[in-house]
């Protein structure tokens, strides 16, 4: 068995493959090389940079598996990999702590307006009334979409002390329970949070699911965060509202487009921006590059 490593993942996921196939690591390949060499292979293995189009599968003509070492397989073309019966493999549950501790970050950070402290103090100043900040303690979070991430926000917003409210409507009230949080409807979430945080897919249902009807909603201090897709917040909306007060702040990891070089949003000093690093630790890399090697393995082995 032949094995394409495309973009660069984990050492220990490489050797766990080099056990059971031979693998090359072709971490610069072009896609036009990728195009030219795919029919010698039987796994490829990706993370963000490559794409495997339907030209790379159609090439492949040994390919069984496509292996994206993270979360979802936006870079592969899923529907011309089931027309060939390849199988197309992720590792979703790699990121969701990373992911959940990426937007506590964000969280303390709106609260205690690190980010933009920080960005005085080294310009020389030192403005301690500017920077007062709120206490996460007895606030009310706002959690749309309680999945493997928002089950891991849980978690934590717990140990601050915090009232959890839920949106998600494959969630039932007993299972919030049992999670001890309330699952309500959007409205009650946005009308009482202090904090809210997306962690629901990008779908034709949630494309814009925060626009402007919802903003004004929420409480005009209350703090925006998404750590999930660019779109489900609508950023137009998001712009006008961190500009006129109507909420208090927003955190944003990832955008609409990325990266958002023209975006207004980025001269507000309530708006706190990441460039799409929820899932960048060196821990779920490596646990991305283990899951994909071993899901490998067991094809291969049948
Ligand atoms: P998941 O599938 O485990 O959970 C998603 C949850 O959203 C589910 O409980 C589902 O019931 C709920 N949901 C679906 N549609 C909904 C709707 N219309 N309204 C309310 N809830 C709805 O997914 P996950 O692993 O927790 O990931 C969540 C999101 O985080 C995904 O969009 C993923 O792409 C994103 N993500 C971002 C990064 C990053 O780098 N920033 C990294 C990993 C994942």
């Amino acid at each position: 068995m032949k094995v394409i490593i495309a973009d660069s993942i984990n050492e220990k996921g490489i050797s766990d493959l080099k056990e059971v196939a031979e693998v090359t690591v072709a971490t610069s390949i072009t896609p036009e090389e990728l195009v030219e060499v795919i029919k010698e292979y039987d796994a490829i293995v990706v993370r963000s940079r490559t794409k495997v189009t339907r030209e790379v599968i159609e090439a492949g003509s040994k390919l069984k598996v496509i292996a994206r070492a993270g979360v979802g397989v936006d870079n592969v073309d899923v529907q011309a990999a089931t027309e060939k019966g390849i199988m197309v493999i992720n590792a979703p549950e790699s990121t969701s702590i990373t992911v959940a501790e990426h937007s506590m970050g964000l969280m303390m950070s709106l609260a205690r307006k690190i980010s933009i402290a920080d960005k005085s103090v080294k310009s020389g100043q030192w403005e301690k009334s500017k920077f007062m900040g709120i206490e996460l303690n007895n606030k009310t979070l706002g959690i749309v979409g309680m999945g493997r991430i928002g089950s891991q926000v849980v978690i934590r917003a717990k140990a601050f002390n915090m009232e959890i409210l839920v949106y998600d409507p494959y969630i039932s009230k007993e299972a919030g329970a049992e999670m001890g949080v309330s699952v309500v409807d959007l409205e009650t979430l946005l009308k009482e949070s202090d904090v809210i945080t997306i962690h629901v897919p990008l779908t034709p249902e949630t494309r814009h699911l925060i626009s402007t009807r919802e903003m004004e909603i929420m409480k005009n201090t209350a703090f925006i965060i998404n750590c999930a897709r660019g779109g489900i917040v609508d950023e137009d909306a998001l712009y006008y509202a961190l500009k006129n007060d109507i909420i208090g702040g927003a955190a944003l990891d990832v955008f609409e487009s990325e990266p958002p070089q023209e975006s207004p949003l980025l001269e507000l000093d309530n708006l706190l921006a990441t460039p799409h690093i929820g899932a960048s630790t060196a821990e779920a890399q490596r646990d991305a590059a283990l899951i994909v090697a071993n899901e490998i393995i067991t094809v291969f082995q049948g």
